[in-house]
């Protein structure tokens, strides 16, 4: 068989996308994968129901959910952004749902949907899948990629997308490797740090609470006394500390301030009431709940789980009868509820963070194709580039955005050499 041959190295959310498109637009392309299974990662993702997108229409506010370097994803998201991967998975049967903060889920099923509909697309487009296949090497000779070296073979191509990924989450077959293989191009890759991880705390009550989730709570963080970062939504309770998507969303700069060694976390159980408004509620609880023990008066107020943790903590007497607490001690108990302290230890790191920031410096990287600036004939897509976003679906979303473009300019570079 002769025709352009387009090389993907790494088939996960980006390398599949990458592949299908490339192979849509007329390549031969050959998937290494280095797993038995494709989409190990995306298995995972969203805890089995895979978040594949954001229902966020305003393309700005997309975008600056990655921050500054938000802005170089604009061109592959105006040629293939959340509009277009909705199309593209609803033409393969998969039908979605928007849930709470715009996540878009599968509306049937779970992860293993979005990773048929990709296993599909690449079928159709005849790619060659090399599984259990590691790539070891990259091959460069006078500003082009050659040939990629795997274990025990060698594959030749007129263009490479290194789709790789970053190091979180290993297990699943990202270790990195493709930043050797950036390295090895002349690429710079900004520093990899572990972002959306879990964090532990000092304290160690939370493994008696862990499994709890606390809905419609916010976080505080401060560093030197001053507040860095607040979010409000959701936080899980664990056995180490806190996890759920406000911590992780904080999880970078909580890191940052734990590395510095002056940091401090406030979790405002009430954030919808004022202090005042707290206070009163306070006292119309412990007048329903007069002649009994301050520890048995809070269960219309807090979720069970955390009683404990409140009455520990609390200026107040466990055994100290509800009619007999002063109108100080409960407004120190609503200051409490409105400032619980925490003391963050660091991050679970890599094997736990959802995904990695740093990765391919974006300024070596063209955006209208994802092409390396100093190899003429190399791609690159997913997270393996120094691109990373909250939880909402915002990761994968670039995933497909540079994969899709990454696969297509692939192609195109391909039929050039070919
Ligand atoms: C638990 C978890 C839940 C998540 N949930 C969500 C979610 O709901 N929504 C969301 O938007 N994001 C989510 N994310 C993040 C998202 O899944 C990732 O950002 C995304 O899957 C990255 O895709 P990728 O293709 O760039 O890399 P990966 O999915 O990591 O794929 C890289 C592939 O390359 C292969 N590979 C690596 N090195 C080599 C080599 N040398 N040779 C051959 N193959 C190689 C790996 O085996 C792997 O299959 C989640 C992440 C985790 C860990």
């Amino acid at each position: 068989m002769s025709g352009p041959r387009v090389v993907v190295i790494g088939g996960g959310a980006a390398g599949l996308m990458a592949a299908g498109r490339a192979a849509e637009k007329g390549a031969r392309v050959i998937l290494v994968e280095k797993n038995q299974t494709l989409g190990a990662k995306l298995l995972l993702s969203g805890k089995g129901r895979c978040n594949l997108t954001s229902a966020e229409e305003d393309m700005e506010t997309f975008l600056s959910a990655f921050g500054p370097k938000g802005k170089f994803l604009y061109s592959a998201f105006s040629r293939f952004g959340p509009a277009e991967t909705l199309d593209f998975f609803s033409s393969r049967g998969l039908k979605t749902k928007v849930e709470r903060g715009k996540r878009v889920f599968p509306e049937k099923g779970g992860s293993e949907k979005v990773i048929n509909c990709l296993i599909d697309y690449i079928r159709q487009g005849g790619v060659t899948v090399y599984r259990n296949r590691e790539a070891l090497n990259l091959e460069i000779r006078d500003g082009r990629a050659l040939r990629f070296i795997l274990r025990g073979q060698e594959v030749e191509g007129d263009a490479f997308v290194i789709c790789t990924g970053g190091r979180s989450f290993p297990k699943t077959g990202s270790t990195g490797d493709g930043y050797r293989f950036a390295k090895r191009a002349g690429h710079e890759v900004v520093q990899p740090v572990p972002a959306l991880c879990p964090v532990r705390l000092k304290e160690k009550w939370p493994l008696s609470a862990r499994g709890l989730n606390l809905k419609n709570v916010s976080l505080t963080l401060l560093k030197d006394g001053t507040v860095i970062s607040r979010r409000f939504g959701e936080l899980l309770l664990t056995h180490f500390g806190i996890s759920g998507p406000i911590a992780m969303d904080m999880s970078r700069e909580i890191g940052d301030a734990c590395a510095a060694g002056n940091a401090a976390l406030f979790l405002d159980l009430k954030p919808a009431l004022t202090m005042d408004v707290l206070t009163a509620r306070i006292g119309r609880d412990l007048e329903k709940y007069a002649g009994k023990m301050f520890q048995d008066c809070l269960k219309d107020l807090l979720p069970g789980g955390l009683i404990p943790a409140v009455v520990q903590k609390a200026p107040i007497p466990p055994d100290k009868r509800a009619e007999y607490i002063s109108a100080e001690e409960k407004k120190n108990l609503a200051h409490l509820l409105k400032e619980y302290p925490l003391t963050p230890d660091g991050l679970l790191g890599f094997d736990w963070s959802i995904v990695t920031s740093g990765g391919v410096d974006l300024r070596e990287i063209d955006p209208k194709t994802m092409g390396s600036r100093i190899v003429e004939n190399l791609f690159f897509a997913g997270e393996i580039l120094d691109l990373d976003g909250p939880t909402g679906g915002f990761n994968l979303q670039m995933c497909w955005s540079t994969g899709y473009v990454a696969g297509e300019s692939a192609a195109s570079a391909a039929c050039r050499e070919n």
